[in-house]
């Protein structure tokens, strides 16, 4: 019987187990598949943790996510094809939910596809090796029983035999921390994006922000949205030129600090009080052996796998939701389900020199793509080509991709108040009612006060 690891069970573990068990059910023999999950729940980064640092068992946390972080893209554009928010919630819900709600949302359908019962969790996955006589890898994995502290637990190391591996273990939790002149002496914090948790820590409180992306953009927000007297966004290379609420502004690249001030490099400087630094996330696989290790830059296309999915020097192994993303849990799905008929041998590869072409095929025509509508469309074209492969069920890509670009301009409208936008689902024609409050107003962010009406 065939082996298959699926290392991870977030967003992208979980589509996967959910598709190899569509295909359980309709009657095709899918082998054996095991996933590892390092910690004690699914969800990956949507599974909340306050621990920042090292976990339980001494390794580094996985999660990135916050505290008050609210979906930043339209929850329509996001939406299971075969699991709508219609389904979950059993109505219509708005348009940009907080994170405990897609957490809820993605359980859902985990637990409607049963699939806990493939998932080892307290198992990290050490080590995975290729055995090119046999043709299989081997996993050394450590597992360890539930526990709130490493102080007498227990840890079991094995190793187990596969004839296909999957990786799901994301690339937002390693993070990239560059180094300024005068860090080692500012008497303040300084933290990576990474580990902030709870943005109340910094009310009152005048804050740096490195970096001119999602992270940067969100967490300033929500600074001065929870209380920051003052924040400060410093960019590499251009401002996100958002029309920024009072009490936040940006200004050009850091030159270095002196105590607690800060000197950019057009000469000004302020004075500030801690450091974040939102300067993005490193693919880190220290658990794969050298010579299957993706090695890549966050980007709309990593080179080395044919349709973005498929390790080109040895597809046995495969990659799940590896690129960077405005597209997420249905482009996870699609790419589960193409991964799923490889493996399974319903999809035929071609040689490795018409591979190599398409990759590079993709990488000319992202190449090309000078601007944020050009990589919406790019991603929706990558989207649709994988769809085309397998039958995971269709659903209105034009009018994600309108939502994306229509989601943009609201943003540059009014970067405050795009989350009390609605919208269509591309699945059922729902539109998202109105938030009962603003977003900018909203302090809870819990699923019950979501979901109440009115
Ligand atoms: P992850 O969610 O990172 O899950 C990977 C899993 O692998 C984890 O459970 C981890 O414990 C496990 N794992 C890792 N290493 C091992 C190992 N060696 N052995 C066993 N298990 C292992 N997307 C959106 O659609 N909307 C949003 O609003 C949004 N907000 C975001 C906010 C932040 C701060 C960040 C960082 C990302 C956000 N994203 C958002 C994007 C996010 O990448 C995806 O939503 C999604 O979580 C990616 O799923 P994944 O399964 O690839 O990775
Ligand atoms: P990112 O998109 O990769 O951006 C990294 C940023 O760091 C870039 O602006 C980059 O600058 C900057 N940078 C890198 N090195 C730097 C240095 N040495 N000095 C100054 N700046 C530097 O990472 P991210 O913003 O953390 O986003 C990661 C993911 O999290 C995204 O998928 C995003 O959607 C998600 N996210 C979602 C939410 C939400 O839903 N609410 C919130 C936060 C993050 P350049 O642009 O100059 O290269």
């Amino acid at each position: 019987m065939s082996r298959i690891a699926v290392i991870g069970a977030g967003p992208c573990g979980l589509a996967q187990l959910h598709a190899f068990e569509q295909a359980r059910q309709d009657g095709i023999d899918v082998g054996e598949v095991v996933c590892f999950e390092k910690q004690s729940d699914w969800g990956g980064l949507w599974n909340y943790t306050w621990r920042t640092g090292v976990d339980a068992h001494g390794d580094p946390v996985h999660g990135s996510m916050y505290r008050y972080l609210w979906s930043n893209g339209p929850k329509e554009c996001l939406e299971f094809s075969d699991y709508t928010f219609d389904e979950h919630f059993g109505g219509p819900i708005p348009s940009f939910p907080p994170r405990e709600v897609l957490f809820d949302y993605i359980a859902g359908r985990a637990k409607k596809s049963n699939v806990r019962q493939f998932i080892r969790f307290d198992t990290a996955v050490r080590e995975v090796t290729f055995d090119d006589a046999a043709q299989t890898f081997t996993l050394t994995v450590e597992s360890w029983e539930a526990a709130e502290s490493w102080e007498g637990t227990e840890t079991t190391l094995s190793t187990e035999v596969f004839d296909h591996v999957i990786v799901a273990t994301g690339h937002f939790s390693t993070p990239n921390v560059p180094e300024y002149p005068g860090f080692a002496t500012f008497p303040g914090r300084i933290l990576h994006s990474h580990d902030f948790r709870d943005a109340v820590e910094f009310a009152g409180k005048n804050l740096l922000i490195l970096g001119s992306s999602y992270s940067a953009e969100d967490i300033a927000l929500q600074s001065r949205k929870y209380g920051a007297a003052s924040v400060t966004i410093c960019y590499r290379n251009a401002p996100m030129g958002f029309g920024w609420p009072d009490g936040i502004s940006e200004v050009p690249a850091l030159s270095h600090v002196e105590g607690r001030t800060a000197h950019f490099c057009d000469g000004t400087s302020r004075d500030v009080d801690a450091i974040i630094l939102c300067t993005g996330y490193q693919h880190n696989f220290p658990f794969l052996d050298p010579e299957l290790r993706l090695v890549t830059p966050n980007n709309l296309y990593p080179g080395g796998l044919y349709k973005g999915v498929v390790w080109t020097a040895n597809p046995k192994l495969l990659y799940l939701g590896m690129q960077d993303q405005f597209y997420t849990f249905n482009m996870f799905d699609a790419q589960a389900f193409v991964a799923r008929d490889v493996v399974l041998g319903r999809l035929a590869l071609p040689d490795a020199d018409a591979m190599a072409a398409d990759v590079d095929a993709w990488l000319a025509k992202y190449a090309a793509v000078d601007s944020v509508e050009g990589q919406i469309d790019f991603q929706t074209d990558y989207v649709r080509d994988l769809m085309a492969l397998t039958d995971y069920p269709d659903f209105d890509l034009d009018l994600v991709r309108q939502h994306f670009v229509t989601w943009e301009h609201d943003k540059d409208e009014s970067i405050t108040g795009y989350r009390d936008k609605s919208f269509a689902s591309p699945c059922t024609g729902t539109v998202g009612p109105t938030p009962h409050t603003t977003w900018w107003d909203e302090l809870d962010d819990s699923l019950a006060r979501f979901l109440r009406r009115g």
